[in-house]
């Protein structure tokens, strides 16, 4: 039994990493890398608190070198461009631009949305947590903290209704207000402990 228990383990983390070699869209797409491809994907979904090059070093897990390579040839190939950040105009936030929002449509890391998308509801919500809490041991083993969004974040604070009838949010960690748009992108900050919620497509994101 122990032994059967141990080949589904390695089978689902085979399954795991082979999904994630085809999303990751090695030998599929010409002229952007797997890493290209996955800076693309984390600007388009990171919140105000993570358009940074440590921010993408810290998700992709490489080091700031490695990362700043990435962001600088996609900054020479017009996907990305950096803008004065509104809260704090030291500091410089990464953007998709027009033309990095459009290869998004090409990503081949759809083909695996699809794919979720093809399974029952159910299903969806019992996947999502048990990657979740693989993705949780697997930051832990690493001594990092796993990325992920407001609505499963501890910090998030949902301050009731407003005079508009709007539920109103704040972020615990940095004390700032949230707005509704805000909730789905992915921070450096977030703080595990809530359920999570499923998210929705890359290419269908808008930035924030
Ligand atoms: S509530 Fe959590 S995920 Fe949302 S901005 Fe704050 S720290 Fe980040």
């Amino acid at each position: 039994m122990a032994k059967e228990m141990k080949m589904n383990s390695r089978s689902i983390a085979e399954l795991v990493f082979h999904l994630g070699r085809i999303a990751s869209g090695e030998g599929l797409a010409e002229n952007v890398t797997p890493a290209q491809w996955s800076a693309l994907r984390y600007f388009a979904l990171a919140n105000r608190f993570s358009r940074t090059p440590s921010a993408f070093a810290a998700f992709h897990a490489t080091t700031r070198g490695t990362a700043s390579q990435t962001i600088k040839s996609l900054e020479a190939q017009g996907y990305l461009s950096r803008m004065r950040s509104e809260d704090d105009k030291r500091s410089v936030q990464l953007v998709l631009t027009d033309k990095g929002l459009g290869i998004l449509a090409d990503d081949p890391f759809e083909s695996l949305v699809r794919a979720a998308e093809s399974l029952p509801p159910s299903v969806q919500g019992h996947f999502t947590q048990a990657l979740q809490r693989m993705l949780a041991q697997v930051s832990r083993d690493r001594g990092k903290s796993p990325f992920g969004t407001c609505m499963s974040c501890q910090q998030l604070d949902s301050g009731g209704c407003t005079p508009e009838e709007q539920v109103s949010y704040a972020c615990g960690f940095t004390k700032e207000p949230l707005h509704a748009n805000e909730l789905d992108g992915v921070c450096i900050n977030f703080t595990p402990g809530k359920p999570a919620i499923v998210r929705t497509s890359v290419a269908a994101a808008a930035p924030r």
